[in-house]
């Protein structure tokens, strides 16, 4: 079979390689297991440009119970990743963020309104560190501009003298 989305060799309910959702699927319990078969997928994948672009790509459920689940098994992803700003952690936060509004939109029954308070801290915790890290990143490259213009004050009384 060929993927619909990327025209790569697809077995599954999921492309290995895009994770695209590979033919029609209607009933909750398959887009459930597709969800699962994604997240093996993804499990295995070590590479990080090819977690990326699983991570980029990867289909999004419609049905209410996928959708919460796959949201969920975002989170420990999320808290593993090791930097804040590092490509993989950015597209976690990406796919959990796209998530999120989906559940929102849907946000009638207990059940996804309990997921989307579940995720809220997850969500903040994550947005504070991508803040965080944008920050450092700031006052790391004023540090840089401070050291070379003072090195370029100091040779210029050097040279004037
Ligand atoms: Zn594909």
């Amino acid at each position: 079979m060929t993927c619909r989305s990327c025209g790569g060799v697809a077995s599954g309910l999921v492309c290995a390689y895009c994770g695209a959702l590979q033919g029609q699927i209607s009933h909750a319990d398959d887009e459930q297991r597709a969800v699962e078969e994604f997240h093996a997928i993804l499990a295995r994948t070590t590479g990080a440009d090819a977690r990326l672009r699983l991570l980029q790509s990867g289909f999004v459920p419609t049905h209410p119970a996928p959708l919460i689940d796959a949201a969920l098994r975002c989170v420990p992803l999320l808290d593993n990743t090791m930097t804040a700003d590092s490509p993989v952690a950015s597209a976690t936060y990406a796919r959990l963020q796209i998530l999120a509004a989906k559940l929102r939109v849907i946000a009638t029954t207990p059940e996804v309104k309990r997921a989307l308070a579940e995720l809220a801290p997850h969500l903040a915790k994550q947005r504070n560190a991508q803040l965080w890290a944008g920050f450092t990143n700031v006052v790391i490259g004023l540090g840089i501009a401070l050291v070379f213009g003072c090195a370029g004050i100091i040779w210029l009384a050097g040279a004037l003298q």
